[in-house]
C-alpha cells in the first residue's frame, strides 16, 4: 500500500527539502515540519527498457509544488508540463519507490 510522498519545510524560513538533513542549507536553523509533497509538474521525462525484464521505465523529474525537485519513477509515459501526483510505493519491507502518477487539476 503506497503513502503519501513528504517534504520537510523549515519552521524559520519556509524552505521546503527532498530528502531530509539535519540543518537547514537556506538559514541554518534544525526546526522542521514534515508535510504532504502534493503535486508538481514534470521537467524533464525520458524512457528506457530495464535491462533484466525488458519492461518500459519511465522516470521523469518533477518540481513539487512545494519547491523541491525530485526523480520519480512513473505509473505512465510523461512529458514536459504534465502535472502528476507522487506517492512512496513499497518494493520491499523497508523500502520504497517514488512513483508519479498523471493527474489532472487545475492550478488557482
Ligand atoms: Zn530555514
Amino acid at each position: 500500500m503506497s503513502r503519501p510522498f513528504q517534504v520537510a519545510r523549515c519552521q524559520a524560513c519556509a524552505h521546503a527539502i527532498f530528502p531530509p538533513r539535519p540543518i537547514c542549507p537556506r538559514c541554518g536553523r534544525r526546526t522542521w515540519r514534515l508535510e504532504t509533497a502534493g503535486n508538481g509538474t514534470v521537467e524533464y521525462a525520458t524512457s528506457r527498457r530495464d535491462p533484466e525484464t525488458g519492461a518500459a521505465l519511465d522516470l521523469a523529474q518533477v518540481r513539487l509544488d512545494a519547491g523541491p525537485l525530485v526523480t520519480a519513477r512513473c505509473e505512465l509515459a510523461v512529458g514536459a508540463g504534465n502535472r502528476v501526483s507522487l506517492a512512496l510505493v513499497p518494493t520491499g519491507d523497508t523500502t520504497f519507490r517514488l512513483l508519479a502518477s498523471p493527474v489532472r487539476d487545475v492550478r488557482g
